[in-house]
């Protein structure tokens, strides 16, 4: 992998603290910690943040920084003032996952007037240029996963067809929903184009398949919807969905008209994030793949970069190119997602310590 390294804004700013020494304004008080790192997460209705916030505390705890663990629980206003409170607070490094990516600009500015260094995680913070890295998944290659594995399922590159399927989208105000929809397309639509993939319901924008807040009952109510409009007399091949309390409001829809039974298989359905209650639901069969993203992975990226900051390093990252976040192309390290089913799930999610056989069985 082609890495390049830049300046971090750190060594900038040394440059003019250099007895301070950046990362110390908190630990001006105790002379031990090595930094205050204020932590925004979206909300602890999703297993992956909660497991994205400890992981991330964990791991600064034991490297001596202090730390602030927030949850907005999907209000902007709740993470808009938690991040205030934070700024308040006089920590060094903000790392944020928004509610909407687009909705923090006033407040990134006050953070960047205080000196602060943001990393924007998993999710980019859009518009504003006071963003200076950001660490998340390959979104575009999430959106292939799951596209490409209802590719192999349906053999479509051999030909075959036609088959119906609905697509779902994450939340709009989510820059990770509409690039993994890019993904999905890059896919799909020259199989929607030559007709062997049908899509019933005409729903194929994205404005048509978003789901606010990726809100699984609302994917489901759609879902409702879909079912009774499009296919009171036709097969539902093959679902895409892209994350997996989705994926169960859909399976819970369809379950609902009877999908389920042998006369009657559930389609092919993806997910993401490989949830506990999803890698249950794929080893029952009946939602049929997800993608893992080790939020281990994401949370050490995340400290790396927070490491070389506090200690005037260059901050590495491996793209500069993908993610302009409409005022400037943000400096990025991304990691790789990894598509799960019913073969590899023990291999990728067990074998790696991520679940426990006894957390599957329960
Ligand atoms: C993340 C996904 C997550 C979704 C819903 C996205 O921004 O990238 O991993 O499933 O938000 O929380």
């Amino acid at each position: 992998m082609k890495k390049k390294l830049i300046v971090s804004f750190c060594l900038m700013l040394s440059l003019s603290m250099i007895l301070v020494g950046c990362g110390s304004k908190s630990s001006s008080g105790s002379g031990k910690s090595k930094g205050y790192v204020g932590i925004s997460m979206p909300t602890k209705s999703a297993e992956r943040w909660i497991d994205d916030g400890n992981n991330m505390v964990k791991e600064l705890d034991d490297l001596g920084y202090k730390t602030d663990l927030q949850y907005g629980e999907d209000k902007v206003e709740n993470q808009v003032s938690q991040i205030e409170n934070m700024i308040t607070k006089g920590v060094d490094t903000l790392v944020i996952a928004s509610i909407d990516g687009s909705a923090l600009t006033d407040v990134l500015e006050k953070a960047h007037k205080a000196d602060i260094t943001v990393i924007a995680y998993d999710r980019l913070l859009m518009n504003s240029k006071y963003v200076d890295y950001y660490v998340t998944f390959d979104n575009f290659k999430v959106g292939v996963l799951g596209a490409s594995y209802i590719e192999d399922k349906l053999d479509l590159k051999n030909g075959k067809g036609p088959y119906n399927i609905e697509l779902f989208g994450g939340s709009p105000d989510d820059n990770n929903a509409v690039i993994n929809f890019d993904g999905v397309m890059s896919v799909f639509q020259p199989y929607i184009d030559n007709k062997q993939l049908v899509v019933q319901s005409g729903q194929t924008k994205f404005n048509q398949i978003a789901t606010l807040r990726w809100d699984g009952s609302t994917a489901q109510a759609r879902m409702d919807n879909l079912l009774s409009a499009n296919y009171t007399n036709k097969t539902l091949d093959a679902v895409l969905s892209p994350y997996d309390p989705i994926s169960l409001g859909i399976i819970s829809s369809l379950k609902g008209v009877g999908y389920g039974s042998s006369s009657k298989p559930l389609p092919v359905i993806t997910g993401q994030d490989a949830n506990l209650a999803s890698i249950k639901s794929i080893i029952a069969g009946e939602q049929t793949q997800t993608i893992f993203k080790d939020t281990r992975i994401l949370a050490k990226n995340t400290i790396d970069m927070i490491e070389a900051i506090a200690d005037d390093k260059e901050v590495e990252v491996n793209d500069t190119k993908t993610y302009d976040n409409g005022v400037k192309v943000v400096p990025t390290y991304t990691a790789e997602p990894v598509s799960v089913d019913k073969d590899n799930y023990k291999e990728i999610l067990v074998d790696s310590g991520y679940y426990s056989e006894k957390e599957l069985a329960d």
